[in-house]
């Protein structure tokens, strides 16, 4: 560390963090708001109040520079929406009569009035709204917001950056609104978007920001030449007003690739860079593009969207190269804390020496803070930090939990051969069509019936111990009863058992896997209101015992027709968990993919003729950056193939996959190998039908006919025409009759006529054929 100078002036500082508070008291408060429980006054009151305890615990765990503006009742892109005036014609009336109650109209719809449409944050599990923008979009400065939320805490006397999502993510995330061309493309809204943002930078200046943050998550994305230009100019533009603070573009997620050299020459003051996990490429290219000199560069080394403790020593060493890089280096996460939980010393089931190698918020919060003294003052100054440190990752990977030798030894022996079924597709359709002797256009579900109250007090009761194991496990076999004499009386031809005994598709499996860790307050936000609590990947994956097959075949045991058992896939149970940093990712699907295979062998073994293994997170999960999309689909298919290769060529497997957009993975599809896949399709009048057989695929497809995110009940005539539809792209030995996704959230009066019609319509489409 020979820049003295330079790392004297390091200083901590993150990009944003958890908004729920330590009791998720935000999401009581809004919620609170809604239901008429709650002054909107109390809910500010509430709101203002969690801003100002985060701030001074960043400011107590020595983080010098706060962020402001990232707090939001709902979501920071629906706010931005707010800031440049982009409200849709359809909500301006509410938005004017009533602020608040407009912008929650916005985020969550009213009876009469759609919401905006909401997507997941880039490969996040954080949902954003949508901006609606089109040739007619006129952008207006509305900067209060920002402008409120820094003067709170400069009246706390602290040092504070405001943070704003960019104008070109902005516009990069952005559709076209309802009514206007498919092909419109927000980024030509570019130069009338630039002036609104130099006003509320200017407003900014004026409340006293000395710097403002501008994320520009989507540069770490593949972009065309013309998106960096546009990019160029924005910050041409930005860059050279005159009275302005100074500027800190971010990027998070990954390298930034083409678009470094285009922000290393624009005339801003500083980029934010993430330097963990693949984004660690953008080390070399930082030097190769001569580094940053005399700008501030704030090093994202500390992994902003996992849970595990940091290293230290490599950090730094990270650091120490980066000072020469810039003319100032300062510390922070890889991206905003909000993907990850509050604070793992709340945690009392995990075990003290396990709770030792992980770091929510407040714990990262603390390492940045560590890293930054270091940084400044020399590494002899942190040198208790270093050796705890160093204790934690060593108890880590010395751990029988991370390393158990039968799972290890497991994986080694796996073969290629494990990953292939005995037969090719073709030759196992007939051996199946044998077997389970169904008609053309088969009937079946996707798996969940709906989640009643009496199912979740069952839990609740067993839960508080208000009943016992014995008395859970006869109302969930009441449930699969009623659900089973359901399905036959509607007439569908392959039955489910409902998974009433799944509180969630991960978590039920999580909680029966070794290997697996569950917290008790690890809430995280998904959307709005909605906190997840993902379960931690933390060891070595091993399945102790069956884990659905008594109640398939219970389900089984109860009629003569087949009943499908139902399992989560490995590309899921990775994806909608926090993963381990210490292993690939590839490792720790097999080691998963290897215990599931155990579960379908049993099913399998159990007289279990047709099996699901749902993968919806196959796509999500792919990576930001198209080079690194076919080794990511090379171990998510093998993990499906292994947990599937096992089983006898007259056993049918089953995937589902909810989204209509699959076009850039229908080969991924392809190699899962799978008998038969349901998607969605009913919103988009079967096109996935079409795009399917636009890409020659073999096998047999269920494109839903029932929309279930609505309470709509579709009519036997409307499912009849979806699957003539259907049937233009795909032949009848291979088309299957479905709804686009599991019904446990819906309600049972929906639910029984939507099934009943779609039954009917399968019917009366078998009688032309
Ligand atoms: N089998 C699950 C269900 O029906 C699938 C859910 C999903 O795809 N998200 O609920
Ligand atoms: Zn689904």
């Amino acid at each position: 560390m020979t820049a003295k100078p330079a790392a004297a002036a390091a200083r901590a500082t993150v990009y944003g963090y958890p908004r729920q508070g330590p009791d998720r008291e935000l999401k009581k408060a809004i919620e609170g708001y809604w239901k008429g429980r709650t002054t909107a006054d109390a809910l500010r009151e509430t709101a203002s109040g969690l801003r100002r305890s985060n701030w001074r615990d960043l400011a107590e765990s020595g983080i010098h520079e706060v962020p402001t503006g990232d707090f939001s009742y709902y979501d920071h892109v629906l706010d931005t929406s707010v800031m440049v005036g982009a409200v849709p014609e359809r909500h301006r009336k509410a938005v004017e009569a009533d602020p608040l109650d407009g912008y929650f109209a916005m985020a969550r719809g009213t009876q009469d009035v759609a919401p905006l449409e909401m997507t997941k944050w880039f490969d996040t599990n954080y949902h954003y709204l949508v901006p609606e923008l089109g040739p007619d979009t006129v952008f207006r400065t509305d900067s209060a917001q920002q402008v409120g939320q820094l003067r709170e805490a400069i009246a706390l006397g602290l040092a504070a950056r405001p943070v704003l999502v960019g104008p070109v993510t902005y516009l990069l995330l952005a559709k076209p609104a309802p009514g206007v061309a498919a092909d419109f493309e927000p980024l030509t809204l570019l130069d009338r978007l630039l002036p609104v943002y130099a006003e509320v930078l200017a407003d900014l200046r004026a409340a006293g920001a000395d710097w403002v943050q501008l994320d520009e998550p989507a540069l770490v994305q593949d972009r065309t030449q013309a998106e960096l230009d546009a990019t160029a100019r924005a910050y041409r533009g930005l860059g050279t007003l005159t009275d302005r603070p100074k500027l800190l573009i971010a990027s998070y997620f990954d390298r930034l690739g083409d678009a470094l050299p285009v922000l290393a020459k624009a005339p801003v003051d500083g980029l934010a860079m993430d330097f963990t996990g693949a984004a660690a490429a953008n080390l070399d290219a930082l030097a190769a593009v001569g580094g940053l000199p005399g700008k501030r560069l704030v090093a994202g080394v500390v992994d902003g969207r996992n849970i595990w403790v940091a290293d230290l020593e490599r950090s730094l060493g990270t650091l120490g190269t980066l000072l020469g890089l810039a003319g100032r280096v300062d510390v922070s996460a890889s991206c905003s804390l909000v993907h990850v939980p509050l604070d793992a010393s709340v945690e009392r089931d995990i075990d003290p020496q396990i709770l030792r190698w992980l770091a929510f918020a407040r714990q990262k919060t603390a390492e940045i803070s560590v890293l930054a003294r270091g940084l400044a003052r020399g590494t002899d100054t942190i040198a208790a930090e270093l050796a705890a440190n160093r204790a934690d990752l060593a108890s880590r990977a010395a751990s029988a939990i991370t390393r158990d030798s039968a799972v290890r030894a497991r994986t080694a022996a796996v073969t290629d051969a494990d990953g292939h079924r005995s037969l090719p597709y073709a030759e196992r359709a007939g051996a199946q069509r044998a077997r389970l002797g169904l008609p053309l256009l088969p009937t079946t579900t996707i798996g969940s019936f709906p989640q009643t109250a009496r199912v979740r007090t069952a839990r609740a009761d067993l839960r508080s111990r208000r009943i016992d194991v014995d008395g859970y496990e006869e109302r969930v076999r009441n449930e699969i009863r009623q659900v089973i004499s359901f399905q036959e009386e509607a007439g569908l031809d392959v039955l489910v058992h409902g998974e009433p005994e799944r509180n969630d598709m991960v978590q039920y499996f999580a909680e029966q896997l070794t290997g697996y860790l569950a917290t008790r307050h690890g809430w995280v936000q998904s959307y709005g209101t909605r906190y997840v609590r993902p379960p931690v990947l933390a060891g070595d994956i091993s399945r102790p015992g069956p884990m659905t097959v008594r109640w398939t075949t219970y389900a089984q045991s109860l009629t003569a027709r087949p009943v499908k058992g139902m399992l989560t896939g490995p590309v899921t149970m990775l994806a909608w968990s926090f993963v381990r940093d210490d292993q690939p990712l590839g490792d720790t699907a097999r080691q998963v993919a290897l215990a599931l295979r155990d579960e379908v062998d049993d099913l399998e073994a159990a007289g279990t003729p047709v099996i699901q293994v749902d993968e919806p997170a196959l796509r999500e999960t792919l990576p930001l950056r198209a080079a690194d999309r076919p080794a990511y689909l090379d171990w998510a298919t093998e993990a499906f193939r292994l947990t599937t290769g096992g089983v006898r060529p007259d056993t049918q497997i089953h995937t589902h996959m909810c989204y209509a957009e699959f076009g850039d993975i229908v080969q991924a599809i392809d190699d899962l190998d799978a008998d038969v896949i349901s998607l969605e399709a009913a919103r988009s009048h079967m096109q996935v039908a079409r795009e399917l057989a636009g890409h020659g695929y073999p096998r047999e497809a269920g494109p839903g006919v029932y929309d279930i995110h609505s309470p709509r009940v579709p009519s036997a005539q409307e499912a009849a025409e979806l699957l003539r539809t259907g049937l233009e792209a795909i032949p009848p030995e291979r088309l299957w009759v479905n709804p686009d996704c599991g019904l446990k959230t819906r309600a049972w009066p929906e639910v029984r006529a939507a099934l009943e019609n779609l039954v009917a319509a399968a019917r009366e489409v078998r009688g032309d054929l």
